[in-house]
């Protein structure tokens, strides 16, 4: 069968695609079947780079740089040396006396190296002084914008990352009709928002099991109302239910899913078709070791299956099949 892209069925220039943005993870997932210029390239003029400058904060905190010319995403801040407050785009700490120069935000002062600043024109020579960085105050303020989490090309990127993801463990190789509905989400902005952001802290709790904070982690669920549904949670921080279509097709018979990518590019997942499959697995992953104080003892046959856990816990958090999610307040509240 040819492959053709998941988006608009075009056979030709099909490229990887980075299911999440190569600037926001240190780990890569792609899915090969996105075709280069409207559904590859494009994406991050109309929404990934919009999102990337606004999470810059976060991602330099975390010491995610994007792979291509290897940088560190660029954000602004407010630095104040010895009182007098300076306005700068920075990316990593290192970068703010090294390098640069910084005006003050009153105009009337400028920090910088020392060769750097005497060879400026206008500068008056008697009014340079020296100041030892190591001895003197600096206090760095940084704002950060939570709208972020909530404006509407984070929503895009959401639903990207889940169609994208589900497609992949499914080995969708052209575009299906059911997922009509998120493709024009996704390209266009318009029609039915799948995506909405979590508010039940058992959520929250849930994949903080699972995964470390500061990784992205993938969950896909069948709900109670038959439709598909991927949890994306990004840092650990915000985490989107994405409703992906309104029930489980032929096609993707694989819906029961788990995947979380580490700061260090490590990743633990696992893929089954549905909750009673991952059971039989869970069942078979366990021996009886014996009875302690009346208490039947079970044990993992291979100790070196680190996704055990994640697979309890998942089987164990009730999420297949539940409604939990649709009872939680919906934020959609975009700018
Ligand atoms: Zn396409």
């Amino acid at each position: 069968m040819v492959r053709r892209c998941i988006y608009c069925g075009k056979e030709t220039d099909l490229s990887k695609s980075d299911i999440i943005p190569d600037a926001l993870t240190n780990g890569k997932i792609i899915n090969p079947n996105v075709c280069r210029i409207a559904h590859n390239n494009k994406f991050s003029d109309m929404f990934e780079d919009e999102v990337i400058s606004k999470l810059a904060f976060i991602t330099n905190e975390l010491d995610i740089k994007s792979s291509k010319g290897n940088q560190y995403a660029r954000y602004v801040a407010n630095v104040i040396v010895d009182g007098t407050e300076y306005t700068t785009r920075m990316n990593a700490d290192t970068d703010l006396f090294n390098k640069k120069i910084m005006r003050s935000a009153d105009g009337k002062s400028l920090i910088g190296p020392m060769d750097k600043i005497k060879k400026m024109k206008g500068v008056e020579q008697d009014k340079i002084t020296e100041t030892d960085i190591n001895q003197i105050e600096i206090e760095k303020r940084v704002s950060i914008d939570m709208g972020v989490f909530f404006c509407k090309e984070m929503h895009r990127l959401a639903a990207k990352i889940a169609f994208e993801w589900y497609c992949l463990n499914n080995n969708v190789i052209s575009k299906l009709n059911s997922f009509e509905s998120i493709i024009e989400f996704i390209i266009t902005g318009e029609g039915v928002d799948p995506v909405h952001i979590i508010g039940n802290e058992d959520i929250y709790g849930l994949i903080n099991q699972m995964s470390d904070l500061g990784s992205h982690s993938l969950l896909s669920y069948v709900a109670g109302d038959g439709s598909v549904n991927i949890l994306v949670s990004l840092f650990g921080i915000a985490i989107y239910n994405v409703r992906v279509c309104d029930n489980i097709i032929q096609e993707c018979p694989y819906n029961a899913l788990f995947l979380t990518i580490n700061l260090d590019a490590g990743r633990i997942g696992f893929k089954y078709t549905s909750k009673d499959t991952l059971e039989k697995e869970l069942k078979n992953g366990f021996q009886k070791i014996g009875l302690f104080n009346g208490l039947q003892v079970m044990c993992p046959t291979n100790f070196n299956d680190s996704s055990m856990t994640c697979k309890m816990i998942y089987f164990l958090s009730g999420v297949y099949n539940s409604d939990l999610l649709f009872d939680t307040p919906l934020y959609n509240f975009y700018k």
